[in-house]
């Protein structure tokens, strides 16, 4: 039964869980075994999309044959800064393996199909 404690991550000294600074050195409190607070996933993601792919409403864009498969594109979506939604069309908890379709809002939309397409093949005349 021990109580969370918070520790000066500067001389080590042990506070109460509502102290907030260290009595003797005045260092910021940590809590004990806790490293530098990692952003989310989440928070990551919300950095990276472009707002201006975040308008309109969701249309689907792709579809993926499963969940591993559609968070790989969500990914590259992501990638170009465009947030995207999965849904199943079968719906429901459960369906693992199901196919998903792949949603992004609408003003992001061309750009996600154009990052979802293959890469023109190489070697082409660019000029
Ligand atoms: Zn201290």
């Amino acid at each position: 039964m021990s109580e969370p404690q918070l520790v000066c991550p500067g001389c080590q000294r042990a506070h109460p869980r509502e102290a907030r600074f260290c009595e003797s050195c005045g260092m910021p409190l940590v809590e004990r075994g806790a490293e530098l607070p990692e952003p989310s996933a989440a928070r990551l993601h919300a950095r990276k999309i472009k707002p201006q792919y975040a308008e309109g409403q969701a249309v689907k864009v792709a579809q993926a044959a499963n969940l591993a498969q559609a968070e790989f594109l969500a990914g590259l979506l992501l990638e170009e800064g465009i947030p995207s939604l999965l849904s199943s069309p079968i719906g429901g908890h459960g369906a693992l393996a199901g196919p998903r379709d792949i949603l992004v809002p609408e003003s992001g939309a061309e750009a996600a199909r154009e990052a979802l397409s293959p890469p023109p093949p190489s070697g082409g005349a660019a000029a």
